[in-house]
């Protein structure tokens, strides 16, 4: 009997037959993520979709006891090669443990699966006047298992902060099969160590979560999106100080370069001024009664940082217009060369226009083509490199310009990832990011949560 057909034989123990995939087109879908050129040769050697708790405990006990290598999978959406089996063995899918548990109007909380889609718990708890604002731009099909897992982040952060700041408890089964209840129901928590914090960011090295408790917010009543343009990189990014100093707290303070406006408007056609250095997408929410106000404090201090052409959109319809072009900047850069790669990187906000002139400055030493847009209000820019990854010498003037990039992110005061993670793409730089010190510390974690490495081994550093 092979290895994979005794993997398979024994999985038939915890699981029924028809959730269990073995076939070797099914394995090779599953070799590989969301991430471009990150394909691994290594198959996984069983995909499965457990619908139960327990079914998740004894794969665990199983594959501990045979040393077999576990990756927990989400909508495998990730950008850095977090879910890539480097060395086989079985993939959870969690599509099958996808239910909302229970939404709590009173203490604003919602207790759901890990495979519970990000978009359809935000629509659940609209409809009972709640909000979870993690938005992950995909959030249609990614999955809060893979945001606790990536500490996903998304346009809201500026004003709402990233998946971290919502997880209240976890349900975690840990590499020998034992389930570990981490963290509360409760908003506030001050009893011993955050252990669920601990799981959030550790894309899936540590454990697997099964279920978690979120917090939740009142929804906003009303949001109202502005766009205004800039002949200057630094006067975009110093108007989010301006707008700060005059009490406007935007739910999202979003950025496009110049070639990322040129290039939407070439394939789009969407209305944009493509002469521009840089266009911000800002995002107002709060009560209706207080929207004439905020929109016109808001209009103030942009044209105090030399904006113009700025456009208010009050219906839903023209917000999302203008969503719809800031969101196509990736579909459009896609549309330039066969490939397109987005990368993630943070600085302290007051060195983010020193960030963007670099990317650009690298991209120009390399020949690549970057459409960089970003976060601006968190300092999170994500520079898209349209490229040929066939194409041997602009594949590594890849390699070298990303690595330009993480050195300026870090030379700046900021660090390797913001929101996408680390998983075998970054690994390499980690060293450039954390002390050893900081790195040894996680390395004794990971020995003590999953002692045998079987916990998807060699994403974020080697052991
Ligand atoms: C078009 C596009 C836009 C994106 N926009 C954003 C954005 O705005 N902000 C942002 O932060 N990210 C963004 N991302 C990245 C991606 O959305 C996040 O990394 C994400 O939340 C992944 O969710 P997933 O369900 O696809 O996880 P997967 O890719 O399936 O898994 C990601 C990691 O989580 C682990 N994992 C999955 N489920 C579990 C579990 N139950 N227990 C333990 N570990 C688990 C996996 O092993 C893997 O390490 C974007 C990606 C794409 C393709």
């Amino acid at each position: 009997m092979t290895a994979i057909a005794k993997i398979k034989n024994d999985l038939e123990k915890i699981l029924p037959k028809d959730s269990i995939l073995t076939s070797k087109e099914e394995r090779y879908v599953y070799s590989q993520d969301g991430t471009n050129g990150m394909e691994s040769e290594i198959l996984p050697d069983s995909v499965v979709f457990p619908e139960t708790v327990e079914q998740v405990q004894k794969i665990l006990k199983y594959a501990n006891e045979n040393k077999i290598p576990v990756v927990a999978r989400g909508a495998g959406t990730n950008l850095v090669g977090a879910c890539v089996p480097l060395k086989g063995g079985i993939i959870i899918n969690f599509t099958k443990m996808d239910k909302i548990l229970e939404i709590n109007k009173t203490n604003m909380t919602a207790t759901v699966q890990a495979g519970t889609i990000v978009g359809k718990l935000q629509e659940e708890v609209k409809k009972q006047g709640l909000f979870f604002p993690p938005d992950p731009s995909n959030l249609k099909v990614s999955t809060i298992g893979g945001a606790i897992a990536q500490s996903a982040g998304g346009p809201k952060t500026f004003k709402y902060g990233t998946t971290k700041d919502y997880v209240l408890g976890l349900k975690v089964v840990l590499a020998d099969g034992n389930l570990l209840k981490v963290g509360v129901n409760t908003i506030k928590n001050a009893t011993g160590y955050h252990l669920e914090q601990l799981f959030i960011g550790s894309e899936g090295t540590l454990g697997i979560v099964v279920e978690t408790t979120l917090k939740l917010i009142p929804q906003p009543e009303t949001t109202r999106v502005v766009m205004a343009y800039f002949d200057n990189i630094s006067d975009a990014t110093d108007s989010v100080t301006k707008m700060t100093d005059s009490n406007i707290y935007p739910s999202t303070i979003d950025f496009m370069d110049n070639n990322t406006i040129k290039t939407i408007e070439k394939f789009y056609h969407v209305g944009l001024i493509t002469d521009k250095q840089a266009a911000l997408i800002i995002e107002l929410d709060g009560l209706e009664v207080s929207m004439d106000t905020q929109i016109e404090r808001l209009k103030e201090t942009l044209v105090q940082s030399n904006a113009d052409n700025i456009v208010v959109s009050v219906t839903k319809e023209e917000q999302e217009k203008l969503w719809t072009a800031r969101r196509a900047s990736f579909s459009a850069a896609a549309k330039l060369k066969p490939d397109v790669v987005t990368n993630d990187m943070i600085v302290p906000r007051e060195n983010i226009s020193k960030l963007v002139q670099g990317i650009n400055e690298i991209g120009e030493k390399y020949g690549l083509t970057i459409c960089t847009v970003g976060h601006i209000g968190d300092g999170n820019i994500h520079p898209q490199v349209a490229l040929d990854l066939n194409n041997e010498t602009e594949a590594e003037n890849y390699q070298k310009a990303k690595a330009e990039f993480y050195e300026l992110a870090i030379k700046l005061n900021g660090t390797l990832s913001a929101e996408h993670g680390i998983g075998c793409e970054k690994k390499a730089f980690l060293s450039k990011a954390l002390s050893p010190l900081s790195i040894e510390y996680m390395k004794k974690i990971k020995k003590m949560f999953d002692p045998n490495n079987i916990l998807n081994p060699d994403k974020i550093f080697d052991m």
